[in-house]
This record gives structure tokens, C-alpha cells and sequence, in this order.
């Protein structure tokens, strides 16, 4: 646990096999969330702890969402494309990915682990997989080459051989994110119904906004998530 949220800023976590998610910088955090609730009434925060964990507890409770959009999150992102195709599913939220118009692609594709995927499926059925991402990026190569030295043609050229790349290439964004859209993101995400790949990413992204904001993700668990907290299961108990 960092002694300061603001010590996660720039830290690589390591996602799949190539991919990682940073949390670039944040704004915010409990206190600016009970600020904002209370502004209407000019009461301070910070005069009885206790007094403004209940207050962030009875906004989530009551679904009074607004006080949660003061705190913001910048990430940046490295992940498959078919994974970046269902983040950017969500709206709330701002994005800037990189062009495979004015970039040429690496050859730089997921390759799921062998205990990651169905046991049927044996190293050479991974093989056969790698093999065709590796063949679509020879083409994709030999072709933007053949376009490189005709500088009218260089940019259509890349734009159109893209499409020759599968969705397991790895792609990268900056995504910026306030606190509760970030709760609507990790609840679809972190779920059951979720793919198994963008799951790794909710996980540590839940991780990093826990650590930030620490008050506000314990009523988001209790109330969003409905997990019991560690008070109640003692009061199951007893
Ligand atoms: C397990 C899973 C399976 C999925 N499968 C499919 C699928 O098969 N096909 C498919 O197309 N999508 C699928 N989706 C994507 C899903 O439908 C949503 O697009 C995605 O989860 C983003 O959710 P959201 O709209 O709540 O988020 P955001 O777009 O971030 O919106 C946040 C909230 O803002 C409000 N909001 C945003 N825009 C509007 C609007 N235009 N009108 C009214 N309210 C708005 C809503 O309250 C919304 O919940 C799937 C998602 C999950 C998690």
C-alpha cells in the first residue's frame, strides 16, 4: 500500500502478455468527495471522520452519484484491440488511441497462455494461432514497405493495410475517467458476464481506484457490488 495514492502515478502494472495499465495522475479523493456533498450546506470536512465515512456511505447507498465525479483518474492503456474495442463501449469517459494511419503497427499480438484457454486445445492449436498473426504481419510489412517510398501514397497505404491485422494486436490509449463512471466500468467489468481478458485489466484498475480513493471503494463494494463488509460477516457470526 503506497503511503500516498500519488506515489502509484507513472507505475507499470503488467497486464496479459504485453500489456500493462498506468495510472498517469489522478485529481480528488474521500475528502473531495464529502467536500463536494457538502457544499450546499457549507459544513466541514476532516472535523469528525466518522461523520463524512457515513455521508460517502449514505451517497452511495442512495445513489446520489454526483460527488463521485470530482474525483478523475488518467490511465494509460496497452491492450489487445478486440479488448480496447469493448472499453471504449463505455462513453463516460474521454480517449485518445493511437493511429495506425500515421504509426506502423509492431508485430506485437496477445498470446494467451496455455492454462488461459480451454485444455483442449493443445501447443500446436497455439502454434497455428501465432503463425497467422505472424504471417498478417508479414504481409502488412512487406506491403507498407512497398508503399514507402511514394510519399502520396505512404498514408492510404497504411490506412488500408491495417485492416490486414487482426484484433489480437496490441493497440494503446489514454483514457481519462471520473470516479463514477469508473464504478459503472468496474462492476460490468470486474463480473461474471465479462470476458476473461478485459477482467485482468477491471482487477487492477479496482486495485489502483481502491487505493486512491479507499472510503468511497468500500461503499462502492458494499452497496454497487453488495459485498458484505468485514462487519457484517462478524455480525453473521455471531
Ligand atoms: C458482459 C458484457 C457483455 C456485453 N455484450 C454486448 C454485446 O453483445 N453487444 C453490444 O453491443 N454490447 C455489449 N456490451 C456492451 C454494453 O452494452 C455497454 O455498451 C457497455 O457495457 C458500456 O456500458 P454503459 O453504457 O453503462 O457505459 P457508458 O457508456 O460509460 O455509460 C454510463 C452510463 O451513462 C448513461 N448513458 C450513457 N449514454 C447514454 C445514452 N445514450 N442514453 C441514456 N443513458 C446513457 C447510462 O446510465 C450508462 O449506464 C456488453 C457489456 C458487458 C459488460
Amino acid at each position: 500500500m503506497p503511503s500516498s495514492p500519488s506515489e502509484l502515478h507513472g507505475k507499470r502494472f503488467p497486464v496479459l502478455d504485453k500489456g500493462y495499465v498506468i495510472l498517469l495522475e489522478h485529481m480528488g479523493s474521500d475528502e473531495r468527495v464529502v467536500d463536494a456533498a457538502r457544499v450546499s450546506t457549507g459544513s466541514k470536512t476532516g472535523v469528525d471522520p466518522e461523520r463524512d465515512r457515513s455521508l460517502i456511505f449514505f451517497l452511495m447507498e442512495n445513489k446520489h452519484g454526483t460527488p463521485f465525479e470530482h474525483v478523475v483518474f488518467q490511465f494509460a492503456i496497452k491492450c489487445p484491440l478486440f479488448v480496447a474495442r469493448q472499453w471504449m463501449r463505455h462513453r463516460i469517459a474521454s480517449y485518445n488511441e493511437r493511429s495506425a494511419r500515421y504509426r506502423v503497427f509492431e508485430e506485437e499480438f496477445y498470446i494467451p497462455r496455455r492454462a488461459d484457454i480451454p485444455p483442449i486445445f493443445s501447443e500446436a492449436d497455439l502454434k497455428e494461432y501465432e503463425d497467422v498473426l505472424k504471417h498478417e504481419h508479414e504481409v502488412y510489412q512487406r506491403l507498407v514497405q512497398k508503399a514507402q517510398p511514394y510519399k502520396e501514397h505512404r498514408q492510404r497505404a497504411r490506412e488500408v493495410l491495417r485492416a490486414l491485422l487482426g484484433t489480437a494486436y496490441y493497440t494503446e490509449f489514454y483514457w481519462t475517467i471520473n470516479f463514477r463512471s469508473l464504478m459503472n466500468f468496474m462492476d460490468l467489468r470486474t463480473g461474471t458476464g465479462a470476458q476473461w481478458e478485459i477482467k485482468q485489466y477491471a482487477a487492477v484498475i479496482a486495485d489502483i481506484a481502491r487505493q486512491v480513493v479507499p472510503l468511497c471503494y468500500a461503499a462502492y463494494e458494499r452497496y454497487v457490488l453488495k459485498k458484505p463488509a468485514a462487519g457484517d460477516l462478524e455480525a453473521g457470526l455471531r
